[in-house]
């Protein structure tokens, strides 16, 4: 994170040098640090701000269904139906509003022998970048404080649509969270329909790969719990195998 801030200043310095003798020179010396850091920040496969695991380690055919936005009280338990039915095993990666709103799902994923990642305390998309390292923490600490208070202890993070922050690597360092990407996701509000999200999802699919759907009344109603179906029934017709890697496997 030094290294581009450190590179931004030093551009920006460089710039007002040059722009008296050659000014485009000086605007790329001005702007193109700044576009450095945006792509850091905003494009969720950057690793230069915060780590980000993308795949896992994996010799068969296995990969890893992470569940974003929940829970909700109509989609998650399906969704919990779901994956026993498929024998499958996955990452809820939850928002702390929700879970306190909802904590006896949190208690029914748990119990299932699924796992509860941590998702923000109020998934805020708009800010996320920009938010000041106390607005950070607080947005890591009240959800955090949430699923402690049900017994939960979180080990994973998945910032809101892989968007990250100045200060993201160290708060979550502090707060021993690793950071988990995808390798693919559904893109669920783009539009299709299930079978349409299932085919983007497992486009790329190879062992080790971490797959995003989404739960939730912000996805269409026609996609929702449907995509999830689909991904788990092509999966299975595949011969892949939905499971939660430790940490060893997913670093
Ligand atoms: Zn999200």
């Amino acid at each position: 994170m030094w290294f581009l801030i450190i590179f931004a200043l030093a551009g920006k310095v460089l710039a007002i040098c040059a722009v008296a003798v050659a000014a485009p020179t000086a605007a790329a010396l001005w702007f193109i640090p700044d576009a450095l850091i945006a792509y850091h920040l905003f494009v969720p496969r950057a690793q230069g701000l915060v780590r980000s695991c993308r795949y896992f380690k994996a010799d068969r055919r296995e990969v890893w269904l992470t569940i974003d936005d929940g829970p909700d009280p109509d989609d998650t338990p399906r969704i919990l139906e779901l994956l026993e039915l498929h024998g499958a095993k996955a990452t809820f990666f939850v928002i702390g509003k929700n879970a306190g709103a909802h904590p006896a799902l949190v208690r029914a994923i748990c119990d299932a022998g699924h796992e509860i990642g941590y998702h923000t305390h109020t998934h805020p998309v708009g800010s996320f970048w920009c938010a000041s390292p106390q607005r950070l923490a607080r947005e890591l600490d009240q959800g955090l404080a949430v699923l402690n208070k049900l017994g939960v202890t979180v080990r994973r993070f998945r910032s809101p649509v892989g968007i990250k922050n100045l200060w993201l690597a160290s708060a979550l360092s502090k707060r021993r969270l690793a950071s988990v990407g995808w390798s693919a996701r559904g893109l669920e509000l783009t539009g299709g329909d299930a079978d349409t999200v299932a085919a983007r999802v497992l486009r790329r699919l190879r062992p080790g790969s971490i797959l995003l759907l989404h739960e939730g009344p912000p996805l269409p109603a026609p996609l929702r719990v449907n995509a999830i179906r689909r991904t788990l029934e092509r999966l299975q017709e595949a011969g892949y195998q939905c499971v939660i890697p430790d940490e060893k496997r997913a670093s």
